[in-house]
Order: structure tokens, then C-alpha cells, then sequence
């Protein structure tokens, strides 16, 4: 079994994860603004140290699954966490309303299609999580997929999400170490972001109606979300609920799990062989002549 961070933001393995109980807002006695953008600093540089020895070692792949409501912060804590990363060695694939291609095909190919090879960091930026949320809250979704829904519609659920925990668990058998984010946004805060993406215009364009119809079902998304965190909260593959309302604090603590997670993989540059050692001596001398 691959090696994950602990964190006080890991969702238990025992099934007893309550949605309510999961804060919003960085707890009391954070460090102030100044202080978490020199921490991300620090950071964001340990990361870029950890990727190059993760690219080069070559014998594990980091996925990392960012899933949140609309205006929690996903892209610009992918942006901001990433941001010193050697782009080569890491690859970010969005996904959105499914295309005609990928509705001909069963609900995780579009996902397995972008999974990271080894020596890779991927993020999903949404992922196959949306099939039991998005979907979930929206059955009518369902109609474009041409599957046969059970009698009772909470069994169709059930499976989803054991397809989702046993494709994981492969995953990380194969040595793909899979991480989970819930950025997790209070209703408040998320007013806040989506009306100053109406008001600023440069911001305007991820304005989405449809975000703002999306709040009437705020609770139905928080028991799909609790509904899929417990089913699929495990060793192999954890989930880590982060407060989201405040910015700076959830970026510093996404980067942290990020830095721990290749820490804990101890990446290492590939060791020579006498014979190895030998042959490019030889070839360096050959060069300096
Ligand atoms: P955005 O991330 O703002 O580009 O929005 C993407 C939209 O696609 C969100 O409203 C998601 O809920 C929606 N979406 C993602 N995956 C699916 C899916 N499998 N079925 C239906 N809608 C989806
Ligand atoms: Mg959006």
C-alpha cells in the first residue's frame, strides 16, 4: 500500500464523516495573510525540489482529485499550488458536461483516458466524482447516458461508487498514488465569489447562470458529498475535506498535502551500476578531449 499524508483535514476510513461537522473556515489562531503567502512560498518551492526527483525516479504517479461546488477556488488553488512546476512533469485535465464521444462510452473512461503515467503529478480539475454529484442531484443526466437504472435508483448510486473505490484501489496497486480534495466553500462566502464574478469584468466570464440556479440544491450536493466521501474515504485512496472560505489559508494547505504525499513516496534519482559509472567516466573523458 502506497504511503498518504496525515492531516487534521483527512476524511475518516470508518464511515463516520458528517458533512455538517466539516468547517468551512481556517480554524482559530491561523497565521495571518503575510505569514500563509510565505508559507506557499516555502512550499511551492519544496514542491518543485520533490518533482524533479519524481520525474526522474519514474516508478510512481500522484494523482490529484480536486472536487468542490462552484466558486470554491479550484482552479486558482490548481494554479497557485503549481505554479513552480516544471510543466512537463505535470498535466491538469478539466472536466465539464460530457461530450457525445465520451456519453458512448461507461462513466470513468473520459477519466481513465487522462490518468498520469509514472513520474507524473495529474490533477482533475472534477472527475469521475461528478457521476455522484452532479449527476446524482440531476437524474435527468442520466437520459444521455443510455444505461439501465435500477428499480430502486439508490442502487445505480451504490454501484458508482464501488466501481469508483475499486477502480482506486487498482489504481493505487499499480502505483499511482491517488489524493482527493473537497475545497470546501460555505454558502455566504460562495454569494460573495460568484457576485463579484458578475461585477468584475475580467471575472465575468466564468459567470455561469446555472451556478447560481446550483444553489438551490446546496443541500442535496452536501449529502452527495458526504454520501460519496464516506464510500470512498480509504487508505488507498483518501479524501481530505479543506476549509475553503478563506483562500490563502486552503492554498497553503493544499500544497502541504502535495509536499507530503511526494515526501512520504521518497522519489530518488535512479542509482548507476559499476558498469554504468564506468561507461560514462569513459564518456567524459571522451568529451573533455
Ligand atoms: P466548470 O467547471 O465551471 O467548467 O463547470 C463544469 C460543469 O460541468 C459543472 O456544472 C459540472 O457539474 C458539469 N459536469 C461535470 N461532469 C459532469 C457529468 N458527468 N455529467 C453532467 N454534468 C457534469
Ligand atoms: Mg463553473
Amino acid at each position: 500500500m502506497l504511503p498518504f499524508p496525515d492531516s487534521r483535514w483527512l476524511v475518516p476510513f470508518d464511515d463516520s464523516f458528517r458533512h455538517d461537522r466539516a468547517p468551512t473556515e481556517p480554524p482559530p489562531g491561523s497565521p495571518d495573510e503575510q505569514a500563509l503567502e510565505e508559507e506557499l512560498e516555502r512550499l511551492t518551492e519544496r514542491l518543485e525540489k520533490l518533482q524533479r526527483r519524481f520525474r526522474a525516479d519514474g516508478r510512481r504517479a500522484l494523482l490529484v482529485i480536486v472536487q468542490a461546488l462552484d466558486a470554491a477556488g479550484k482552479d486558482g488553488t490548481i494554479r497557485a499550488v503549481l505554479r513552480g512546476l516544471d510543466p512537463a512533469g505535470c498535466q491538469v485535465t478539466s472536466f465539464g458536461v460530457p461530450s457525445k464521444e465520451e456519453l458512448d462510452h461507461d462513466f470513468l473512461w473520459r477519466c481513465v483516458h487522462h490518468l498520469p503515467p509514472r513520474g507524473v503529478i495529474g490533477v482533475f480539475n472534477r472527475s469521475w466524482y461528478e457521476e455522484v454529484l452532479a449527476v446524482r442531484v440531476h437524474p435527468q443526466f442520466l437520459g444521455p447516458q443510455r444505461i439501465e437504472v435500477p428499480e430502486d435508483p439508490e442502487e445505480l448510486w451504490a454501484w458508482r461508487l464501488q466501481a469508483i473505490r475499486e477502480q482506486e484501489l487498482h489504481l493505487s496497486r499499480s502505483g499511482t498514488l491517488v489524493l482527493k480534495l473537497w475545497l470546501k466553500v460555505g454558502k455566504e462566502e460562495q454569494r460573495k465569489r460568484l457576485l463579484a464574478r458578475l461585477e468584475d469584468p475580467d471575472r465575468n466570464w466564468k459567470f455561469n447562470a446555472r451556478d447560481v440556479e446550483e444553489r438551490k440544491h446546496w443541500d442535496d450536493y452536501h449529502e452527495a458529498f458526504e454520501q460519496a466521501l464516506r464510500a470512498t474515504s480509504r487508505p488507498w485512496a483518501p479524501w481530505y475535506c479543506v476549509p475553503a472560505d478563506d483562500k490563502d489559508y486552503m492554498r497553503v494547505q493544499v500544497a502541504r498535502l502535495l509536499v507530503d504525499a511526494l515526501e512520504l513516496l521518497d522519489p530518488r534519482y535512479p542509482d548507476l551500476d559499476d558498469a554504468e559509472r564506468a561507461e560514462r567516466s569513459a564518456l567524459r573523458k571522451a568529451l573533455r578531449a
